[in-house]
């Protein structure tokens, strides 16, 4: 039988609990998953739809860059479980990585549910047990973990317990961020949640919206203050989304909270200089229209010559130089940001002050947190995933470590 004194609760089955486990189980411990949806890794899996974006190839130094203020507290952690670790932790779970383009990293299969399944079946191996429908509530006045369950309340008092709540996005795949109450209670510091790699909200005339939503606006340079990122816009009937407008949705999220403008520019040639769009232009027949003449010219799609129309409207130029210069920065007015229930993540939560360098949650020895319920904010490109499994590998050897010194 197990040293009661060697039991670790994991609480949240998402990449930072079961990696937290998979940790914990490695070195022997008894660990058990408590999980308050009827299966794990709902969110995993719902990353898995758009590919599954693993990691990144670029240097760790680069890598680690794009946490920005949490590069301090997660530049060791990242180091000591950095892409490369992901890779070969993924392919030892039979799901083989490869780079994409950008420097993205994917498992071939380009889902979760086939790596997923291999790592519950090792966890389960190793001894793991997991409890599913168990919604964690907070401790009892006596220190313990309390569990709402479909059969009634129960409890849990292992010596250590590792916290994966995750953040509040996507609240319906299990992590809704309530968790701040119980930390809040025992005096743990907390940063307000807000939405992170969201979308952008614009208001759109319906015939835009009726014949554009869902369409996608490829390799488009997106400028927003002094950002410009190359990448792939989607028309949304809220506004714009994708990876192009996800990378700048921080900058955009701080500026309209601060009351700055919400001017979005799109340059739908960002390969083509001003005067060759003009020339081309020039050669155009004098009898077509104008959207034959941009179709034709400058092979701009539907979508794109719809976005044109909506800017500028009446006011559209239809000389070649006036029409080249609208094409190279199409402006878009935002009125604001998607809000936490379709942001792909989410930024605030416990703040690194409040834990100590093995991520032990200062005002309650003995719990440590990991994952996405920490106040660190990244863009997608396999940030979140790394950090998630990162921090829940240093989170389970921080309590290791702790149960250790405890004797
Ligand atoms: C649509 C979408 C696509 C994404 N694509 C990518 C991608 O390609 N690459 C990438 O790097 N990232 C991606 N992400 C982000 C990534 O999925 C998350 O960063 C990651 O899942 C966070 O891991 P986590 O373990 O910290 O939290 P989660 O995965 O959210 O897991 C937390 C778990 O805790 C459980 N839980 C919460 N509260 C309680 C409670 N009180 N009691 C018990 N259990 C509880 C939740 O049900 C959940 O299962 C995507 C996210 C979304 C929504």
């Amino acid at each position: 039988m197990n040293s009661p004194k060697r039991d670790v609760a994991v609480i949240g089955g998402g990449p930072a609990g079961l990696m937290a486990a998979e940790t914990l189980a490695a070195q022997g411990l008894s660990v058990d998953v408590y999980e308050r949806m009827p299966s794990l890794g709902r969110r995993f899996l719902m990353a898995g739809r758009g590919g599954l974006n693993l990691t990144h190839s670029e240097s760790l130094t680069d890598f680690v860059a794009r946490y920005g203020e949490a590069r301090d507290p997660l530049g060791g952690i990242l180091a000591a479980f950095d892409p490369q670790a992901l890779r070969a932790w993924a392919e030892a779970l039979g799901q083989d990585t490869f780079v994409g383009s950008s420097g993205r990293v994917f498992p071939r299969a380009l889902k979760a549910s086939p790596l997923l399944r291999a790592w519950l079946g090792r966890l389960d191996a190793a001894g793991v047990r997991f409890h599913l429908r168990h919604d964690w509530s907070g401790w009892g006045a006596d220190g313990a973990l309390r569990f709402a369950t479909p059969a009634g309340e129960v409890e849990a008092r292992p010596a250590a317990t590792v916290l994966a709540l995750g953040g509040a996005s996507w609240p319906r795949l299990g992590a809704t961020g309530a968790w701040a109450d119980a930390l809040r209670d025992v005096g743990a510091p907390l940063a307000p949640f807000a939405p992170a790699n969201m979308g952008v909200l614009a208001q759109w005339s319906p015939d835009f919206t009726a014949r554009f939503a869902g369409a996608p606006l490829k390799a488009v340079a997106l400028t927003f203050g002094e950002q410009t990122i190359r990448g792939e816009a989607l028309v949304a009937a809220y506004g714009l989304e994708g990876g192009g407008i996800y990378a700048l949705s921080g900058d955009i999220r701080r500026a309209l909270a601060t009351g700055g403008q919400g001017q979005l520019r799109i340059d739908l040639r960002p390969d083509m200089r001003r005067g060759d769009l003009a020339s081309r232009l020039i050669g155009g027949r004098a009898g077509d229209s104008l959207s034959n003449r941009l179709r034709k010219m400058l092979k701009l799609a539907p979508v794109e010559i719809g976005l044109l129309r909506e800017a500028f409207g009446a006011g559209l130029p239809r000389s070649p130089v006036g029409l080249a210069e609208a094409i190279k920065a199409v402006p878009v007015s935002l009125t604001g940001v998607a809000g936490l229930d379709r942001a792909i993540s989410s930024a605030g939560g416990l703040r690194f002050e409040g834990l100590d360098e093995r991520l032990m949650v200062k005002a309650r020895p003995s719990v440590f947190a990991a994952g996405e319920m920490l106040d660190w904010e990244a863009p997608t490109g396999g940030y979140l995933l790394q950090a998630s499994f990162a921090t829940g590998r240093a989170a389970a050897l921080g309590a290791i470590d702790w149960l250790a010194e405890r004797g």
